[in-house]
């Protein structure tokens, strides 16, 4: 027997779960509001809620709907996601990312389960927008003030890359493991029935508001054939040069030169040959604002200090 679910075809070597296995846990096949369980239960597009008729339906929506569009927006999300994912430049690169974060180049650990949580935000594709935003000349409620915005990656340095050593990766499943374990025993699976049992595999944990979107990501040969060239200094003489004196900064550095081509990668596709792209929701607006007024009050308490100081 196999895994209780399979994974979704996006790409060789990365694993999500499949739709049918969301609809089974987020729903559980009961109807959210009478509890009637039943295999005729009608699942909500947003995944989370399902009825069994539509009576019950019509009597959650008034409580139901704003976290119903949440929902919708997550969906969304995950299709921009497929589109990252299912990019060959965008995909090595970001396996290079997570080799770096994880210090896997030096000690791959095939048999841990890797965990790693990515931010997806929402920024403006031209830095004139941005300033815009940051020094407040935009009114973040204004529907008409369209922004053109794209998918923006960063890996905080406040969470950690965390490897749980599995003896055996076995494949029953048991109810109280955890969604990542899940997941990445479903890679792992996959991956040796392929022959590539000696691959890592990373749970990717990508946020954006306070939805997740949980991707196993094996990391191929070729990623770490990638990550040693992209190491050579001549590849990437800023940052070498910045980590030259300081080795306990060089993976530090590298991951943030990776990132950096990420993200430039996708925001100078101006055609939207890669389809994420999307108008900057007011969430998206507000968020950027306060990364820079949070900066420009530190700015301002510490250029107080220093001048009391002089
Ligand atoms: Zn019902
Ligand atoms: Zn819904």
């Amino acid at each position: 027997m196999g895994p209780p679910f399979r994974q979704t075809n996006i790409i060789d070597g990365v694993y999500g779960i499949s739709e049918q296995y969301i609809k089974k846990t987020s729903a559980n096949l009961a109807c959210t509001i009478c509890g009637h369980q039943s295999k005729a239960i009608k699942i909500c597009p947003c995944r989370t809620a399902g009825y069994c008729s539509k009576d019950c339906q019509k009597l959650h929506w008034r409580t139901h709907k704003a976290s119903c569009i949440e929902a919708a927006v997550a969906h969304d999300m995950s299709d921009y996601l497929m589109y990252f994912l299912m990019n060959n430049t965008l995909i090595t690169l970001l396996r290079i990312a997570l080799i770096e974060k994880g210090g896997l180049l030096d000690d791959p650990q095939p048999n841990s389960c890797h965990e790693v949580a990515v931010t997806v935000t929402v920024m403006p594709v031209t830095d004139e927008e941005t300033h815009e935003l940051a020094y407040g000349r935009v009114d973040v409620n204004d529907d008409t003030h369209e922004i053109p915005g794209c998918l923006t990656f960063s890996m905080p340095t406040a969470r950690p890359f965390t490897s749980i050593p599995v003896k055996r990766p076995i494949l029953k499943h048991h109810p109280s493991e955890t969604q990542i374990m899940m997941v990445w025993k479903e890679a792992k699976y996959q991956a040796t029935k392929l022959g590539r049992s000696k691959n890592p595999v990373v749970v990717v944990l990508f946020s954006y508001k306070h939805h997740q979107l949980c991707h196993a990501i094996e990391i191929t040969p070729d990623a770490f054939e990638a990550a040693q060239k992209f190491r050579q200094p001549k590849l990437d003489v800023s940052s070498a040069l910045m980590a030259h004196n300081k080795p306990e900064e060089r993976p530090k550095a590298w991951l943030e030169s990776i990132l950096m081509v990420i993200n430039d990668f996708v925001r100078d596709d101006y055609e939207d040959k890669l389809k994420m792209r999307l108008k900057m929701a007011k969430y998206d607006k507000e968020f950027i604002r306060n990364i820079f007024t949070t900066r420009l009050e530190r700015e301002k308490a510490a250029g107080a200090m220093t001048s009391k100081q002089s």
